[in-house]
């Protein structure tokens, strides 16, 4: 992993740690919503479905969301998928799905994490 990858992976720990919790201790309704979630990425309507784990951030998290940029030069976050569904406050950078958590319940939850509220 490079330094910018180090940058990216640390900029969303939030939402890393988010999907981690909620991976683990998830109810149902995170469960539906991840599901929805990961049915819509394995479609690979947006291109960006990386089973071979060349657009990952971090090496063998895949499938994740393919951070080589596509032939209009956008990218995806890189994540895990098996994570990023999980995380109700982030969104599909290719607007396929939306977050469903708010900027309130986030900061609740990065008090909850000890994590630093955002700016
Ligand atoms: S998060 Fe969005 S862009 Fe990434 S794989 Fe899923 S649907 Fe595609």
């Amino acid at each position: 992993m490079n330094l910018e990858q180090v940058k990216q992976v640390w900029k969303n720990k939030g939402k890393i740690f988010e999907g981690l919790k909620n991976r683990i201790i998830a109810d149902q309704n995170i469960k539906s919503i991840a599901t929805d979630r990961l049915l819509i990425c394995q479609s690979n309507k947006c291109g960006a479905y990386d089973l071979t784990g060349k657009g990952c951030v971090v090496k063998g998290t895949q499938p994740c969301c393919s951070n080589i940029p596509d032939a209009n030069g956008v990218k995806g976050c890189g994540c895990s998928l098996k994570i990023a569904a999980y995380s109700m406050s982030k969104d599909c950078r290719k607007g396929f799905w939306a977050a469903v958590m708010d900027e309130n319940k986030e900061d609740e939850l990065r008090t909850e994490l000890e994590l630093p509220l955002k700016n």
